[in-house]
């Protein structure tokens, strides 16, 4: 039996894993990643979380390097 442990098969999941740990604002139009069930309406507040915005350049910068390496 094998027993697969939860790291992301792919470089796709493996960048909707890190957004969703970083997480959003819970606004219904985050620009990281959307709220499941109750949000807010006030606007994304992300962008002007200056540490925030450069994780998320830094994950999707590695998410486009390992898909150029993928050779799809
Ligand atoms: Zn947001």
């Amino acid at each position: 039996m094998t027993d697969h442990t939860t790291i992301p098969a792919t470089p796709a999941a493996e960048l909707d894993a890190y957004l969703r740990e970083l997480g959003g604002c819970s606004d219904g139009h985050c620009i990281i990643i959307k709220p499941i069930g109750m949000h807010t309406n006030g606007g994304c507040r992300c962008a002007r979380d200056e540490m925030k915005m450069r994780r998320v350049v830094f994950a999707y910068r590695r998410y486009r390097s390992a898909m150029e390496r993928a050779d799809v």
